[in-house]
């Protein structure tokens, strides 16, 4: 069951550390957990990813195709 790793995830995001290199697509820059898979929004500008709270809610039907 990944209900405990649902739950992390919705409150702190991805907890993970095994991350690919920096995307850009569509405008978006992100990182990819090589865990789970979970997307994480990331900033040049800090050159680190950008935490859960910082990011807008523009996914909140999920994620788009
Ligand atoms: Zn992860």
């Amino acid at each position: 069951m990944a209900i405990g790793r649902t739950i992390w995830n919705f409150f702190f995001g991805c907890h993970h550390r095994q991350l690919s290199r920096a995307f850009t697509s569509q405008g978006e820059t992100y990182k990819v957990c090589l865990k789970c898979g979970a997307r994480l929004a990331y900033s040049w500008e800090t050159m680190s990813v950008v935490p859960e709270k910082k990011q807008t809610r523009k996914v909140a039907n999920g994620p788009s195709r």
